[in-house]
């Protein structure tokens, strides 16, 4: 079960609809394509170098979908995040930078009216609606 936060951006009318969770049981036929489709192509290049010296078990890996504020310019984001083990010890996650400040983001916890619009860059959203997915 997971949730659908849609926001308006007060001052340009920006639509922003935010993912959360993700359901548990929802297995694509082909896991590695599927996430390496929604990941950055940073991820993508380092998962691939992961690849050439270790064996990534697909069906182990952990994914979600989680909303994050940039904690420098207050620029929201639903990422996707998957994160597994390799090797003796090692594990990979993604980074989920902000795409203007290169800084690594931390969970969504601003009032919709302190974050920061995308599209016309002023800050002020409102919450117009929030509904539960399946
Ligand atoms: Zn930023
Ligand atoms: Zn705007």
């Amino acid at each position: 079960m997971g949730r659908l936060i849609s926001l308006e951006c007060v001052h340009c009318g920006h639509k922003k609809g935010l993912a959360g969770g993700i359901n548990p049981h929802f297995k694509p036929l082909n896991i590695r394509l599927w996430a390496l489709r929604q990941l950055t192509k940073a991820e993508n290049r380092e998962i691939e170098s992961i690849e050439k010296q270790y064996t990534v078990n697909w069906d182990a890996i952990g994914h979600t979908k989680s909303n994050k504020e940039c904690p420098k310019c207050k620029k929201l984001y639903s990422f996707f995040e998957i994160y597994f083990k390799y090797g003796e010890n090692l594990e990979f996650n993604c980074h989920c930078k902000c795409t203007d400040c290169d800084v690594a983001c931390v969970e969504w916890t601003s009032p919709a009216s302190e974050c920061r619009c995308e599209a016309c860059g002023k800050v002020g959203f409102k919450q117009t609606g929030f509904r539960w997915t399946d």
